[in-house]
């Protein structure tokens, strides 16, 4: 089949043979990008929704091996914010038009149920037309359930790779592939808005684990995706690993747009990470959402995933001027809104009532 065919039959029944995926995966037609990107028009406009990111602890217990966090890695320098400054994140944040704070951390057995909920209620209370969304690794539904009731509207767990062998050699013998899509399911059962996601190019990363995991989006229906590009640390068993395609990151993005219009889908910091127009690139291929740093700057050169992350230096007031500026040159906005899933049929794009035609509007004038 032609690029065109497989774009238009993705588009217009939300799926391909597992061949079909595979070879519009590593197309270079741009067309792919303009297909998506009128998708992602057509439900949200010209609109780009920004998350306030709250890196609220480096200590993680998980030993994943692509993770600069790490338990393994001696050399990671460690830190914990308490509630207090996590509320003074949101207050700046706010004051910088944050409608939604994202507090993610490596999984740090010190935040537990009661002192997360608490600080979740805080948020809640204070901040009552904001979205709280948590990333906080995998907890056990009662704990999700806590969360929930507290106030956390969002959670962010991304699946990592939906095939069995290969989650296998990117984690420890203690993580299972199989809990990780449990928790899943269990936050979209408990009504959070869910977002699962994946690495681009992880050590071991076949085409076909590739599928798998479109295949595993498709039947999970989430409402975020979060894909970049993997990264070495080079403090990780992967150091000196080839980082992810920026091409088949952007057709990813791509290709999850046509798949299913209405999903939030962030361009990524690791995405700008590797390509110094990477999260316009990312809009452009179907993003609309993107991320940036609100953790405090003491603390920002801690929170190390993968080396050469950007923004590491910048106040969060830099960080969201300069987000504004970059959206605006590719034409699209950066909005103060929760910036919540559209659960509507997309409206459709030619009103059934005609505009006045323009000539007779100018001779008004
Ligand atoms: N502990 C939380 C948050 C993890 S960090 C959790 O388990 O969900 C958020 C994401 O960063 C991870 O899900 C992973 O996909 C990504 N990440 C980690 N190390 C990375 C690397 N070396 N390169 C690119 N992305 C990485």
């Amino acid at each position: 089949m032609t690029t065109r065919a497989l774009i238009d039959k993705l588009e217009s029944t939300q799926t391909l043979s597992r061949e079909e995926f595979k070879e519009l995966l590593y197309c270079d037609d741009d067309r792919l990008f303009e297909r998506a990107r009128s998708a992602a028009d057509s439900v949200y406009g010209k609109n780009i929704y920004m998350r306030g990111l709250i890196e609220f602890t480096s200590y993680c217990k998980n030993d994943c091996l692509y993770c600069g966090l790490r338990t393994g890695n001696k050399k990671a320098l460690r830190y914990r914010l308490s509630k207090h400054e996590i509320l003074d994140c949101c207050e700046k944040g706010y004051a910088l038009g944050f409608r939604t704070f994202v507090l993610q951390g490596g999984e740090d057995t010190y935040y537990n149920d009661d002192i997360m909920t608490e600080i979740v209620r805080e948020i809640r209370a204070t901040y009552t037309d904001c979205a709280i969304t948590l990333s906080t690794g995998e907890r056990g539904a009662e704990s999700y359930a806590r969360l929930r009731n507290a106030g956390a509207d969002r959670y962010l767990l991304r699946h990592e790779t939906a095939n069995d062998g290969h989650y296998r050699s990117l984690h420890p013998e203690n993580m299972s592939p199989a809990n990780r899509k449990n928790c899943l399911y269990e936050l979209k059962r408990l009504g959070y808005q869910t977002g699962c996601g994946f690495m681009v190019g992880s050590p071991g990363q076949t085409p076909d684990n590739i599928v798998d995991d479109l295949l595993f989006i498709k039947d999970l229906k989430p409402q975020m995706v979060g894909i970049g590009p993997f990264i070495p640390h080079s403090d990780t068993p992967f150091n000196g690993e080839k980082p992810g395609d920026l091409r088949l990151t952007l057709n990813l993005l791509a290709i999850l747009r046509l798949m299913q219009p209405n999903l939030l889908i962030p361009a990524t910091t690791a995405l700008g990470t590797i390509d110094p127009t990477g999260r316009e690139q990312g809009i452009l291929a179907g993003a609309n959402v993107v991320m940036p740093n609100l953790s405090p700057i003491e603390v920002r050169d801690k929170y190390l995933l993968y080396d050469n992350k950007i923004c590491t230096g910048d106040e969060a007031a830099e960080c969201v001027n300069c987000m504004r500026m970059r959206i605006k040159s590719i034409g699209y906005e950066l909005v103060v809104s929760r910036g919540d899933f559209k659960n509507a049929v997309a409206p459709c794009p030619y009103p059934t009532k005609q505009a006045p035609p323009r000539q007779a509007a100018s001779q008004h004038r």
